[in-house]
């Protein structure tokens, strides 16, 4: 897998089901109205978004581990509850992130990226022993 050839997508949905334990389903997540367009809906969980009068089913969207801190932090938070080290770093060009097992000696899975998700994202699938090219 080379990790630039992947849309922001793939990447979440890849993040989701290696790093956290996510698996593929129909949503079943509430259906309201669109924050800011009233012709369309938006599922209160996923935040997949249609237009009313489409069908509203629709597959789970996995968070946007790979585009948004907030979402990344996720993983910083699954790791460290799992007694992991995380650090995250930053530098003027790009963020280093280590993840280290303090049980395993303190083994380190890190990697860098421009962007701090990324940097979160790729780190994750190295300690979960997912080879990714960059
Ligand atoms: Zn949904």
């Amino acid at each position: 897998m080379k990790w630039s050839a992947m849309t922001p997508e793939q990447r979440n949905a890849l993040v989701a089901e290696k790093v956290m334990g996510w698996t593929p389903k129909e949503c079943n997540g509430e259906i309201g109205e669109q924050p800011i367009s009233p012709d369309g809906w938006a599922c209160q969980k996923c935040q997949y978004r249609g237009y009313w009068g489409d069908d509203t089913t629709h597959a789970e969207v996995p968070m946007r581990y790979s585009e948004h801190i907030y979402c990344a932090w996720q993983i910083v938070e699954h790791f460290r509850i799992h007694r992991f080290d995380v650090h995250v770093g930053s530098a003027p060009l790009q963020y280093d992130v280590a993840i280290l097992n303090r049980r395993m000696g303190g083994k380190g899975y890190t990697a860098s990226a421009e962007s701090a998700p990324e940097a979160i994202c790729l780190a994750a699938l190295k300690a979960q022993g997912i080879e990714i090219e960059p």
